[in-house]
């Protein structure tokens, strides 16, 4: 697999030494994410949008509605940046000025490529499959009507940068800071609640297998793979 080429846009300046080249990392933060937020240029002015999104190969998916104005303008050929973010803990070091934050992320930029036909299928397919497994049996395939109403887009994974952030407070042996004050990591986990039935679905209809799947993955849930004390 090609390592991330580091580019002049996606050279990390502060921290260097956390940017991540391995391109799987790239698609764990990407895999493990369900939500992008991607920015525009318009009228000359950031525009900042968070949107859903999903890993396919070498692409990140987007979709959303044939009206959604960012979207329109990416599928134009306006230059896109997307960022992925993992929060993985919170880190308190005993100032605040040393305090952080652990995380996994990514930035994408490039043009996407609004997709068609089956190619357009299989994206939504794959966001699908991303943000609610095992859906996408469950349901009715999509109408003509809803593909129409559906603007979909491949943003190739050709530029891009990962910044990790692990371990716990930097701290030098020196600081004069008294240990009496608590130092270390409070990981953050994301829960799943009890599934909740709309109300026009009858007691006897029970949460399907994609809907038990998620909440038991995220019972399950233990510590994130970047937690410790460093
Ligand atoms: C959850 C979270 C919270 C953060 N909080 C802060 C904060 O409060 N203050 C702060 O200064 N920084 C914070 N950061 C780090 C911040 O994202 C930048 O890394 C930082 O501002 C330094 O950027 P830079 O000067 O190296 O890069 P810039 O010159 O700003 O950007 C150059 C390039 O570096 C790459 N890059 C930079 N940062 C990231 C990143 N995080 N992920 C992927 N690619 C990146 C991009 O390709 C970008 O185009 C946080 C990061 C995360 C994920």
């Amino acid at each position: 697999m090609q390592p991330l080429p580091i580019t002049a846009r996606t050279r990390v300046t502060r921290l260097a030494q956390r940017q991540v080249t391995d391109r799987q990392e790239l698609y764990d933060v990407l895999d493990a994410g369900l939500v992008a937020h991607a920015a525009v240029v318009r009228g000359g002015a950031p525009l900042v949008l968070p949107i859903a999104c999903a890993r396919s190969d070498d692409a990140l998916l987007l979709h959303g509605s044939t009206g959604a104005g960012l979207l329109r303008e990416a599928a134009a050929g306006a230059p896109l940046a997307v960022t992925v973010t993992v929060l993985d803990a919170l880190v308190y070091a005993r100032s605040l000025f040393d305090s952080s934050m652990n995380y996994r992320s990514a930035m994408v930029c490039g043009t996407a490529q609004p997709l068609t036909g089956p190619e357009k299928i299989a994206a939504l397919e794959a966001l699908s499959e991303h943000l609610m497994p095992g859906r996408w049996a469950e349901v009715r395939p999509p109408t003509a009507r809803e593909l129409t109403a559906t603007l979909v887009l491949r943003l190739p994974l050709s530029e891009a940068s990962v910044k990790v952030r692990a371990g716990g407070p930097t701290t030098a042996a020196d600081d004069g800071e008294p240990r009496t004050v608590w130092a270390g990591v409070l990981p953050l986990l994301v829960q799943a609640g009890t599934p909740q039935p709309s109300t026009d679905t009858p007691d006897d209809v029970l949460p399907p297998a994609s809907v038990t799947r998620v909440t038991e993955l995220l019972r399950g849930a233990a510590s994130p793979a970047r937690e410790g004390r460093g």
